[in-house]
């Protein structure tokens, strides 16, 4: 059996055009593919667009368009770029495709039927720009984003959260027994610290 090797790049957020940090991802995934191939691996080289969210229903309303037409035009522009430089991925996957949709609800049902996910309540200081919420001090003085400097907002919502503290040891005793899990070794010991927090 030939050895398998799978890789993706990001799936790239819709609410503006591509920018040279999206090629250079995309190039270093498509290298790393062909690398393998080479070698003789079953590859399998996954990229595509994340059409979500609320930055990108605000970009599609200022410039009067549906999110669903927006998402289809910065999506083309996307798949025309990957063309252009020759990009040989196997799969283009949207987060509006038909199979996409099915596979998170699936994938959502399960969670609640092992009672994975439950219902909460979240506040916190939300950035429409960066998508992200900030705890109290995470936010500047002036209630900013410590990201991008605009302003937060307060926001208090029901939210459904998934239980990661009920997979707390059996991950920490996974990273522990593979050492090249997490790779710059910096960012696994960030994430080793985060589980170990006892996430919420
Ligand atoms: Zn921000």
């Amino acid at each position: 059996m030939p050895e398998k090797f799978y890789v993706t790049t990001p799936i790239y957020y819709v609410n503006d055009v591509p920018h040279i940090g999206h090629a250079y991802t995309t190039i270093i995934a498509d290298i790393l593919a062909r690398y393998h191939e080479l070698k003789g691996a079953h590859t399998f080289f996954l990229t595509g667009t994340d059409e979500h969210g609320q930055k990108i229903e605000q970009a599609a309303r200022s410039r009067g368009k549906t999110p669903a037409e927006y998402s289809d035009t910065i999506s083309s522009t996307f798949r025309s770029l990957w063309d252009h430089f020759g990009i040989r991925y196997d799969r283009f996957i949207r987060t509006t495709d038909e199979s996409h949709k099915v596979g998170v609800q699936k994938a959502f049902a399960t969670m609640l039927a092992k009672g994975d996910i439950y219902k909460g309540e979240y506040t916190g200081h939300y950035c429409v720009s960066c998508e992200t919420f900030f705890t109290e001090t995470q936010i500047t003085k002036d209630h900013n984003c410590p990201d991008c400097g605009k302003e937060t907002q307060l926001l208090k919502e029901e939210s459904y959260f998934f239980r990661l503290s009920a997979y707390q040891d059996r991950l920490l005793t996974w990273y522990d027994a593979n050492e090249k899990c997490i790779l710059p070794t910096s960012r696994k010991s960030e994430v080793v610290r985060f589980v170990e927090g006892g996430s919420r």
